[in-house]
């Protein structure tokens, strides 16, 4: 109902002849940038929106975090892509917020500002030992595999055996599956050529995913584990006594996505074939935390707390610690526990402890929004983002008249583009970028990819203006 007023007002004030064209500035172009632009594109006519990416290239993690051997996760790019062609949606790559420009500046030249851009840093695994040679954050190995430009020279050797990757998330096993997944599969996606250079002599035989919790708490899904167990010469190996109390009336009270991927790990437990020399092993453990990791320069073994679950709600039990511990020979350790934001700009509210900007269902402030991960926290797949994103530009086609957002008449790009010309800062537009877009497609053909993604910032903005 006040939705619908809302707009009504808004329809209102566009038709009587002398309304204010809404200045729309959208920071970051991931997915929570392109739902942003998409809906507000549709709902407010009127309006002229831009999209400021510090990268040349689009997408955020569609691009780079999803595995690729998900190409169809990434066919979302072909609805961005209608955004960024729409009449009154602009894209503008190779913009940060708060270096090439500040928050205060956008405030100057944009009716409404909607902060967008993700959670890029790692939580760090607060361990001794986190600083040894190869160990390394699951972000960075996937930037290595997806092109992120400042991944590309990641110090990762691959010339062992065992890898314990902690936490067992869908990240988690995404890295566990590219470096399990056998070369030639790998060839035919657009991994990157220098990972793949390094992948094709990788030793890895093993990989151990630690866990803190037991099975029924694990947190990645029945797609990503299913693909594990069908995974080409690989054998995923549990241990029997980690599924011992999960009996079958409690299998039978779970919530439906729960009960199935509870009931496929108990039946891939039965399963469990004699181990055969030629396959790698895919080797969930639960119940352990990392305590130290041990080694002289490069890493050699982990140290593991073995925990106990206390808690009476079955799915919220939480990991206490036991005095029991073991210890886990390792040549490569991957921590993958989550992300955080970072203030990009001094005068954004930012709440440093969970880092994330401090705001009520994506509203700032008035005229200041956010979506995405840089809101809610990194939990979420696109399909949330997008969701989140619908949810708050809502609430800003609601706020418009509220909170009397278009008093006067605001520049939009044009005054921002007189502070980037003064920095020099070479623009991206969504023509360039299908100049990159159309190089990287060419150079994959070749080598029988559908992409080979330019990793250096350089040779991107070089084809782009060319
Ligand atoms: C490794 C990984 C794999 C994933 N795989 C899947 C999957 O298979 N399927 C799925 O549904 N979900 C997946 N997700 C989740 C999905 O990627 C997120 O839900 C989604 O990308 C969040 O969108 P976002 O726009 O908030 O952030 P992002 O996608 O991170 O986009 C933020 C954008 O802001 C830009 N930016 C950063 N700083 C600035 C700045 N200062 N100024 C301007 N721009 C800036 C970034 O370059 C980026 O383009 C994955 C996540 C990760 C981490």
């Amino acid at each position: 109902m006040m939705k619908n007023r809302g707009l009504s007002i808004l329809k209102r004030c566009f038709c009587s002849g002398n309304s204010i064209k809404p200045k729309i500035c959208v920071v970051g172009g991931g997915p929570a940038g392109f739902y942003a632009a998409q809906h507000l594109a549709k709902k407010l006519e009127n309006s002229q929106i831009d999209i400021m990416e510090r990268l040349p290239v689009p997408f955020g993690l569609v691009r780079f975090g999803v595995a690729p051997d998900h190409p169809e996760v990434k066919n979302v790019i072909h609805t961005f892509t209608k955004t960024a062609e729409s009449p009154n949606v602009n894209f503008y790559g190779n913009i940060s917020l708060g270096k090439d420009i500040s928050l205060e500046d956008l405030k100057q030249f944009y009716h409404i500002i909607i902060l967008t851009y993700g959670a890029e840093q790692n939580k760090k695994l607060d361990i001794p030992g986190v600083n040894l040679k190869n160990v390394l954050p699951a972000r960075n190995i996937v930037g290595w595999y997806n092109g992120v430009p400042s991944d590309k020279n990641l110090n990762i050797n691959l010339n062992c055996e065992t890898v314990a990757i902690i936490g067992q998330g869908n990240v988690a096993i995404d890295v566990a599956r590219i470096l399990l997944t056998p070369i030639d599969e790998l060839k035919k996606t657009d991994i990157t050529q220098h990972s793949l250079n390094q992948l094709s002599q990788s030793k890895i035989k093993k990989i151990v995913l630690i866990g803190r919790r037991g099975p029924l708490q694990a947190a990645f899904t029945i797609k990503e584990l299913r693909e594990m167990l069908k995974l080409k010469n690989c054998l995923t190996l549990w241990k029997n006594e980690d599924f011992e109390t999960i009996e079958t009336p409690i299998v039978e009270k779970l919530a439906r996505p729960k009960k199935r991927i509870t009931e496929l790990m108990l039946k891939s437990v039965q399963e469990q074939k004699i181990i055969n020399n030629e396959a790698k092993i895919f080797n969930p453990v639960f119940l352990r935390s990392p305590l130290e990791i041990l080694g002289d320069n490069q890493v050699e073994k982990i140290v593991l707390g073995v925990n106990k679950l206390t808690g009476n709600d079955l799915l919220t039990q939480t990991a206490t610690l036991t005095d029991q511990i073991e210890t886990l020979d390792c040549d490569l350790v991957i921590s993958s526990i989550g992300y955080k934001s970072i203030q990009a700009d001094p005068n954004i509210p930012f709440d440093l402890n969970k880092g994330i900007i401090k705001n009520t269902k994506g509203k700032i402030d008035a005229g200041l929004y956010t979506s995405g991960w840089l809101g809610t926290g990194p939990v979420g797949v696109i399909l949330s983002t997008m969701s989140n994103a619908f949810a708050v530009t809502e609430q800003i086609i609601e706020d418009i008249p509220k909170d009397n957002l278009l008093k006067n008449p605001k520049p939009g790009f044009e005054g921002a583009r007189k502070i980037l010309d003064q920095k020099n800062v070479q623009l991206v537009t969504w023509k360039d970028w299908a100049k990159i877009d159309k190089y990287e497609i060419s150079l994959g053909e070749k080598a029988g990819k559908p992409r080979e993604k330019i990793v250096d910032i350089e040779q991107m903005l070089k084809i782009a203006s060319s």
